[in-house]
């Protein structure tokens, strides 16, 4: 995945301005409140020091109206501080949750739009991995840092202004120098580890696409793990995998971990050096008390926001690894001129067209024309290069040269949607979800009625079946449609197919899933589906071949034969073998 090379924070975060905006009044608010908790910490604490120390234990005893000032000062300035602590942080993770809310439905319908070859080439464990778990991971970041994103660098400005302050009232200008220049050396362990963590997480989180891929194809082949005694194989496997995350995560505890302690060390020899200036030079403790609550209250920010950054980098990590997917090409999309065909007749030619994965050809320099209305079937051995055909009638990958044309259209100038919109695919294992049997049929032409449903499941012979079950077309099918058998899976889909209603049909043959009796149902029913169609079909049985107006021969990605059976078998070539190999079966 490519990802372009952004320098600086406020790059990286330009094209989540509009999402910002949405919520630009929570982050106000979150401001104000910040302003309000960092001066009431920052500069509450350490003046309260200074104005109320002196009061209460200096030679005169305070007067009871003062006292009870000085007494409910320090609870309203910890009410003040505390309400708006919580409001800062509320508002900040409101806005902050929202824009991730945004960037996750970005991240799924992304991935609607992407084509075939980019899920080829990514692991599905690694992609659920990035949907999921990075976008966790950006949602911790947001609500950890938001609660400090503010109000630490706030507090931290307000207690340096306290401590500046205090300094000049006092003449104590050379005690703030020295305290201040312990600073900047803490900067150097955040910068330092903040390196650390981002690499380190982001192999995290690779690693975490591991695991879900890991346990994905587990979960997927439990049969096949049982069958072949896989068990001990598949734990040792997973436990490798394990030992490195844990490895990782490990390293993330450390770096993130020292931080603080290194921060703390720094500022106590800055602390120990203000002691040590304020004996020599005697400076009354009423003095000092404040400036020391002052430098205390300075860096404690500087310490939480050296953690803040190390929560940052750990986001990045993730909303880098996010942005891979969001950043994504998009291959197979809309011309700008792209047009929506209403109506089309089902003619498609195939120019010149050739086609490769990515490693050696598949297509080569292949031209044909399929007539509207009349049914093919494709035959060939296996591997030859059929379902590639389909595949780029549907468009679910490019030519990488020549061209495909639908009634003298090309392709690419029809918008996908309206593409497949004239197409129905009958594919050879087809996935139902999980949902009503109605829905699953349904899900062809969105918004249609039940009645519709029902008479296209009729006429794919699906509708006894479906009526046996106590809740009939209400029936939860099942994660994937296990609950059904094959036969009743290809009927459901040509049951989608008849309410499409769509010119141009795809039938990708099931091969050894149906007994007898489904596969004399399923035939009669395609028969009566392609009537008036241009109908192509992937076809292995011979049965299924005699539908067929014309015959398309592939062999090794080259259209070896195109007529009728008679014709073909007296060429006596790659189709004569086929049938003569069928016939002794
Ligand atoms: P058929 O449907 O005739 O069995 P295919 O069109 O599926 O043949 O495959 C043609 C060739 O393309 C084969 O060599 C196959 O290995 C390769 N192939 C098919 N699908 C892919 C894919 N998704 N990625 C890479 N190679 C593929």
């Amino acid at each position: 995945m490519r990802l372009s090379k952004k320098s600086s924070l406020i790059e990286r975060l330009l094209p989540y301005y509009r999402l910002l905006l949405e919520v630009k009044w929570h982050f106000i608010g979150a401001l104000f409140f910040s302003v309000l908790y960092g001066v009431s910490s920052g500069f509450g604490m350490p003046y309260m020091a200074h104005k109320i120390f002196p009061k209460i234990f200096g030679p005169e005893p305070p007067s009871e109206v003062m006292l009870l000032l000085v007494v409910i000062y320090l609870p309203i300035v910890f009410l003040i501080r505390g309400m708006s602590g919580f409001m800062s942080t509320y508002l900040a993770s409101y806005a902050g949750l929202k824009v991730l809310e945004a960037i996750r439905c970005r991240v799924f319908s992304k991935l609607q739009r992407l084509s075939l070859l980019f899920f080829q080439q990514r692991k599905h464990g690694d992609l659920l991995s990035r949907t999921m778990s990075d976008t966790q991971n950006l949602q911790q970041m947001i609500v950890g840092v938001s609660n400090d994103l503010f109000k630490q660098p706030i507090s931290f400005i307000s207690a340096v202004g306290a401590l500046v302050y205090l300094a000049f009232k006092n003449e104590q200008v050379i005690f703030v120098l020295f305290s201040l220049m312990i600073i900047p050396i803490c900067v150097l362990p955040i910068r330092y580890f903040g390196r650390k963590v981002f690499k380190r997480a982001k192999a995290m989180q690779e690693q975490g696409g591991v695991i879900m891929e890991c346990l994905k194809e587990n979960l997927g082949a439990v049969r096949e793990v049982r069958a072949f005694s896989l068990q001990e194989a598949e734990v040792s496997k997973f436990t490798n995998i394990v030992r490195h995350l844990f490895k990782i995560q490990l390293k993330i505890v450390k770096y993130t971990k020292s931080l603080s302690p290194c921060i703390e060390f720094t500022a106590s020899i800055g602390v120990a050096i203000a002691i040590y200036y304020a004996a020599t030079t005697r400076i009354q403790l009423v003095e000092a008390t404040p400036l020391l609550v002052a430098l205390y209250m300075s860096y404690e920010p500087l310490k939480k926001m050296g953690v803040i950054h190390n929560d940052i980098k750990r986001g990045l990590a993730s909303l880098e690894r996010v942005e891979e997917v969001l950043e994504e090409p998009e291959l197979i999309k809309d011309a700008p001129d792209a047009v929506t065909l209403e109506t089309v007749k089902g003619e498609v030619q195939f120019h010149d067209v050739s086609f490769s994965y990515g490693e050696g050809p598949v297509l080569n320099h292949l031209s044909c024309t399929l007539e509207a209305g009349k049914i093919y079937a494709l035959v060939g051995p296996s591997g030859a290069g059929k379902s590639t055909f389909i595949h780029l009638v549907m468009r679910f990958y490019e030519a990488i040269s020549g061209k495909i044309t639908l009634d003298n259209h090309d392709l690419k100038q029809i918008k996908v949607k309206s593409l497949r919109d004239h197409i129905a695919l009958v594919p050879q294992d087809p996935v139902l979800f999980n949902d009503s049997i109605a829905n699953n049929i349904g899900l062809s032409r969105l918004g249609s009625t039940r009645e519709e449903i029902i008479a296209a499941a009729r006429k794919a012979h699906a509708h006894d079946f479906i009526q046996s079950f106590p809740k009939g077309y209400d029936t939860l099918v099942g994660d994937r449609g296990t609950r059904l058998s094959g036969g009743q899976k290809q009927r459901i889909a040509i049951a989608r197919a008849y309410l499409k209603e769509a010119q141009i049909l795809i039938l990708d043959e099931a091969t050894s899933s149906l007994d007898a009796e489904s596969e004399s149902i399923i035939q009669d029913t395609l028969k009566e589906l392609v009537k008036g169609k241009t109908a192509i079909m992937i076809a292995h049985r011979f049965s299924t071949i005699k539908m067929a107006d014309q015959i398309l021969v592939f062999d090794q990605g080259n259209l070896v034969g195109l007529g009728d059976h008679e014709s073909l078998i007296q060429e006596k070539s790659v189709y004569y073998d086929l049938y003569q190999r069928q016939r002794l079966l």
